[in-house]
């Protein structure tokens, strides 16, 4: 239903916390965090409202990236463990999705025959193939690549890599995704809405795009690779 991702030198918690309940008004059932530092990604994630997720955040757990979401359920039900963030089994990527994943029990069968699936989520299909062709010796970027030329169907999605301190990969097809420039910092998001505090400067993302938002810079890359130079634009929106 909702997204939103930061990167930058700021503790990322509350940033998600406020875009997620600035994102509210669309409607959900369930919302989470992950929050990640040099060393670990932690996910925090609760069914109802912001206000409850807000009460599992641990507080002491400072981390500059981070990804969040508001779920509208659509495979399995509304429940903790169905909620995103989703992450692989060796709990490398951590992943949000907006939309539906069409071919997911296909995709299961043909390459996560092997795999237990935690969720009864179309989503965690995207994060336990990444982690596979990680695991097969890819890079993230080609292991996301990849990934996203079997998926058939609606997705906005942000990716964190544990061992990756400096990037936020994201992509979308037909569920909108935006990202959001600052000084220092730079964001994704499904709605400006959820970061109008933060910045009014938005670059639109196309279907097919590979994006890797660092916290001075964001590459945009099509299908094949070839990076794409885009203007960012102001938002005239109050928030
Ligand atoms: N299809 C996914 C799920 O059911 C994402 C739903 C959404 O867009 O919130 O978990």
């Amino acid at each position: 239903c909702g997204i939103v991702g930061y990167i930058g030198t700021k503790d990322t918690k509350e940033i998600l916390l406020h875009g997620l309940e600035k994102l509210e008004y669309r409607g959900y059932d369930s919302a989470g965090i992950a929050v990640k530092n040099d060393k670990e990604t932690k996910v925090f994630k609760e069914k109802g409202r912001i206000a409850d997720l807000r009460k599992q955040v641990d507080n002491d757990f400072n981390g500059t990236i981070g990804i969040g979401h508001t779920r509208w359920a659509t495979h399995g039900e509304p429940s903790v463990t169905n909620s995103h963030p989703h992450q692989s089994h060796n709990q490398r990527f951590t992943l949000v999705h907006n939309g539906v994943i069409e071919n997911y029990k296909q995709l299961k069968e043909e390459y996560l025959n092997d795999v237990d699936l935690v969720s009864d989520t179309d989503t965690e299909i995207i994060v336990q193939l990444i982690a596979k062709f990680a695991d097969e010796g890819s890079s993230t970027l080609e292991a996301f690549r990849k990934t996203l030329s079997l998926l058939h169907g609606s997705y906005a999605i942000g990716l964190l890599d544990n061992e990756d301190n400096h990037t936020i990969y994201a992509a979308k097809n037909k569920s909108p995704l935006l990202l959001g420039k600052g000084d220092g910092f730079n964001v994704i998001t499904s709605d400006a809405m959820a970061m109008l505090n933060l910045t009014n400067e938005f670059v639109e993302l196309m279907d097919g795009e590979v994006i890797q938002v660092m916290d001075d810079k964001m590459l945009i890359s099509d299908n094949e690779g070839t990076e794409i130079e885009r203007e960012s634009y102001i938002a005239e929106i109050d928030a």
